[in-house]
């Protein structure tokens, strides 16, 4: 079969590779419909993922239809057309009995991590029961693909973390897919306002659209002032940062109000200063998280049945075989605007 092969630091190729198989009686074997790529994609890449060693197959997201089961799963059997979750959970262990599926003892994020992913004709899946879901007939499939991991991730990570609530104010720093993600998902609670900041002015435009109140460009240095300005001075509620570089984790330290929240979603390489001088005495909270996809069961039912459609994030789609060329794509995304590229196997 064809699949996406990380070789190493800036290495990567399309190679032949044999066909998974079950390798423990909890796993499946799903042949891969469509798939597509995260920014974390990109950290491998670049060998930011120690993790994940050369000659991984990529890719943690994806529909499909199942080929064929190991002997103890139970809920699915071959023929179903699945959701592949980004994170694979026993349902068995510690973490997992307390909902904290990403930091599952065996599981976690695995896939395209520490075994062979999405980004290929087949994948095995393990703990099916537990990690892949049911999908309807008839629903848009490649809207989908969005459930794998950025939807849970902007709607757990920033929009449940950062408690967005009716009336309140909230701010964005980042309008990629995953900030997007979660400006689609805090709409389920009608904050009264949604700023977002970024320095593309494509992306902010599409952030309007998607129904962001207010947008930033914060390539002039005066964000923070441009927020306060908006906000009488005190600030929002809640500050998500979905970036995952010093500056704009910054930035949501000196936008958020007394009694907020930053929500931290991006994933971070090197440190960031937290200025306690100023944040000690405002009643803040700082809130971190790997996504758990406890929310994916709710959020398939919001989006089969169609309140919420994630498919606008896609802007690309490719063939497996032209899998180069979508990432050729992703990586230049200032120049060709892409935010989600589909990739059909
Ligand atoms: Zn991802
Ligand atoms: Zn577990």
């Amino acid at each position: 079969m064809k699949a996406f092969v990380y070789q190493g630091p800036g290495k990567k190729a399309l190679e032949d590779r044999p066909m998974p198989e079950i390798a423990a009686p909890t796993d499946a074997i799903v042949r891969i419909v469509k798939t597509t790529i995260c920014g974390t994609d990109l950290h491998i890449l670049k060998g930011d993922v120690p993790s994940c060693t050369p000659g991984r197959i990529l890719g943690h997201e994806g529909i499909g239809v199942v080929e064929s089961v190991g002997a103890a799963v139970t809920g699915f059997q071959p023929g179903d057309r699945v959701l592949v979750s980004c994170i694979s959970s026993c349902g068995k262990c510690e973490y997992c009995r307390k909902g904290i599926y990403s930091h599952c003892t065996t599981g976690g994020w695995i896939l395209g991590n520490r075994i062979d992913g999405t980004q290929a004709e087949y994948a095995r899946t393990p703990y099916a029961d537990t990690s892949l879901y049911h999908i309807l007939t008839g629903v848009d499939e490649e809207a989908l693909v969005m459930l794998s991991d950025i939807l849970p991730t902007g709607f757990e990570c920033g929009v449940l973390n950062g408690r967005v609530q009716p009336g309140t104010t909230i701010a964005i720093v980042g309008s990629g897919p995953i900030g997007l993600a979660a400006l689609l998902t805090a709409q389920f609670y009608s904050p009264a306002e949604i700023i977002m900041i970024d320095f593309d002015d494509n992306r902010l435009e599409t952030a309007k659209q998607f129904g962001a109140t207010a947008t930033i460009n914060a390539a002039d240095g005066k964000a923070v002032e441009k927020v306060l300005k908006m906000t009488g001075g005190r600030g929002v509620d809640t500050a998500i940062e979905a970036v995952g570089v010093p500056a704009s984790f910054v930035t949501c330290e000196d936008i958020v109000a007394p009694g907020g929240i930053i929500a931290n979603v991006g994933v971070h390489g090197t440190k960031v200063d937290l200025h306690l001088e100023h944040l000690w005495d405002r009643n803040i909270s700082i809130t971190t998280r790997l996504v758990d996809t406890v929310t994916t069961p709710m959020l398939l039912k919001i989006v089969q049945s169609r309140k919420v459609d994630p498919g606008i994030l896609i802007t690309h789609r490719f063939k497996l075989e032209n899998i180069l060329d979508a990432y050729e794509t992703f990586v230049r995304a200032a120049e060709t605007k892409a935010l989600k590229v589909i990739i059909e196997a």
